[in-house]
């Protein structure tokens, strides 16, 4: 439907922020056509202009933060410091692709130990990759994505999550400011129930290389599908059910600490959210003590006032996902410790949540979790938490605590996981490789498998 609108909300008020009419197919065509325009031209500029062109970005995200901050807030709820902390992220990636790239970039010798022959790989762009995306960090999401795709030479269309628009416009925005090259990031609006037909569509187009996913396993499973069909790589950053294991010997209260910031920053909606806590049963009952402590002190209002720790969910529908699984789990057989309600009046607020007694065969403990609820479960020994921790499809972070390094990288090792994480809570970081295990997804962003991937390793020898 050409005349479909998509109509963004403040989630924390509920009142109506912008409406923008969706793209009709001959639009979606033109804006890929107009990116693989552009992403032929700028594969033939040098590494060292497309670092400076970086540098330059870093410098438009640094001097427009408060305003990219106060949109995604606007839009989808979260505190307005952790909103410019995601922008600035974005600028301090930037700048570490700038400063990285070129060397990642760069031919690198094989020495085939004959005279003859002169062998090297070289990093090649492979064209306009297609970048689908989720409203839960709007800003970091699509710029840990898009800055080593341009960076590796290569242009990029962006599918965005409906509910941050405006925020997928501002990026492009902030591209043509630095300098890039007009065309290069093309931005798609596109509205249900068009987006998986558009989107099998596009991975099948062949202007497109290759697609990169954050989202849901329902999403993820539909686009790996595609780029399966049309031979084509993908990257799948999916959901997860991050444990948070605190041993016997933990340092209870940093880890009480800690694990509520792990659960509840973002309003519980990040991937690498701690979500499932394994305790072993020494420290149970103090570990839950301090957590509830922690969990009911967390001050939840306007996300534009300075003194919020917990915003809105980013929308209605996702609260009430969360319900039920609260709900489901406690007729199931986990006691409520603390929240478990939305919160009444406008927006779409609810109570930091805290399920004791929690395990296997519960939602809570079964599904990913992605809002202000944790689930405490508690271990006999170290075998048991071990099993606990695994019992999930999902395999993304990993938090163990632990008095002694030996003994939470032991306990580490023995849990499937993208990324663990020792006395400290799962963060991505630029210079570090991020991604999923099992059915979190697979590939990596960041560091240098991120720009790697995007870049066909091409393999030279001159006899
Ligand atoms: P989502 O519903 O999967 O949406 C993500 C994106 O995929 C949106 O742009 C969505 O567009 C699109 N999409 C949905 N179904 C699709 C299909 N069949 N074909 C093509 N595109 C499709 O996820 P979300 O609720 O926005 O985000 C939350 C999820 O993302 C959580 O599971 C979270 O764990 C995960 N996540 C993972 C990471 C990571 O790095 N591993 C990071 C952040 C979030 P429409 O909304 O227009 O349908």
């Amino acid at each position: 439907d050409p005349s479909a609108q998509i109509v963004t909300i403040d989630p924390a008020t509920g009142a109506e922020l912008a409406r923008y009419d969706a793209m009709a197919p001959g639009d979606v065509e033109r804006t890929l056509a107009a990116v693989h325009g552009a992403a032929g031209q700028w594969a033939a500029t040098s590494v060292a202009e497309r670092a400076a062109l970086l540098r330059s970005l870093a410098a438009v995200l640094r001097g427009d933060a408060d305003r990219l901050a106060a949109l995604a807030t606007a839009e989808m709820g979260k505190p307005l410091a952790e909103a410019r902390g995601e922008v600035l992220k974005s600028a301090t990636t930037a700048e570490y692709y700038a400063e990285a790239g070129p060397a990642l970039l760069a031919n690198a010798p094989v020495d085939l130990d004959t005279p003859e022959v002169e062998a090297w790989v070289a990093q090649e762009p492979i064209g306009v990759v297609l970048a689908v995306m989720p409203w839960n960090f709007p800003i970091w999401q699509v710029m840990r994505a898009a800055i080593p795709i341009v960076m590796a030479g290569n242009g990029l269309l962006l599918k965005h999550s409906p509910n941050v628009t405006g925020s997928a416009l501002a990026m492009r925005e902030a591209f043509v400011a630095a300098g890039f090259p007009a065309d290069l990031v093309g931005v798609l609006v596109v509205a249900e129930p068009d987006v998986p037909q558009t989107i099998d569509g596009l991975i099948a187009d062949p202007s497109v290389a290759a697609v990169t996913l954050t989202g849901s396993n329902r999403a993820g499973a539909a686009v790996g599908a595609a780029a399966g069909r049309a031979a084509k790589p993908s990257v799948l950053e999916l959901g997860g059910s991050d444990p948070f294991v605190v041993l016997a010997d933990a340092d209870v209260a940093a880890a009480a600490a800690a694990g509520v910031k792990a659960r509840f920053h973002n309003a519980g909606q990040s991937c690498v959210c701690a979500k499932r806590f394994v305790v072993h049963a020494d420290v149970a009952q103090e570990f839950t003590r301090r957590f509830i402590e922690g969990a009911r002190a967390l001050v939840l209002g306007d996300p534009t006032d300075a003194a919020t720790q917990i915003g809105p969910l980013a929308r209605a529908d996702l609260r009430e996902v969360l319900q039920r699984q609260v709900d489901e789990s406690v007729a199931a057989g986990a006691e409520l410790a603390a929240g478990g309600r939305p919160v009444d009046g406008p927006g779409c607020f609810y109570e930091p949540t805290v399920l004791t007694g929690t395990g296997p065969g519960m939602a809570v403990f079964d599904e990913e979790t992605f809002g202000p609820v944790a689930a405490i479960a508690v271990a006999r020994d170290d075998d048991h938490a071990v099993e606990l921790a695994n019992a999930t499809e999902f395999g993304l972070g990993l938090s163990v605590w632990s008095a002694s390094t030996d003994h939470a990288l032991a306990v580490a090792r023995r849990i499937t996981s993208g990324a663990a994480f020792v006395n400290a809570i799962v963060a991505s970081d630029p210079r570090l490789p991020f991604g999923g295990t099992k059915r979190s997804g697979y590939g990596r962003e960041l560091a240098a498998p991120g720009l790697l991937a995007f870049s066909n390793s091409r393999t030279f020898w001159v006899a």
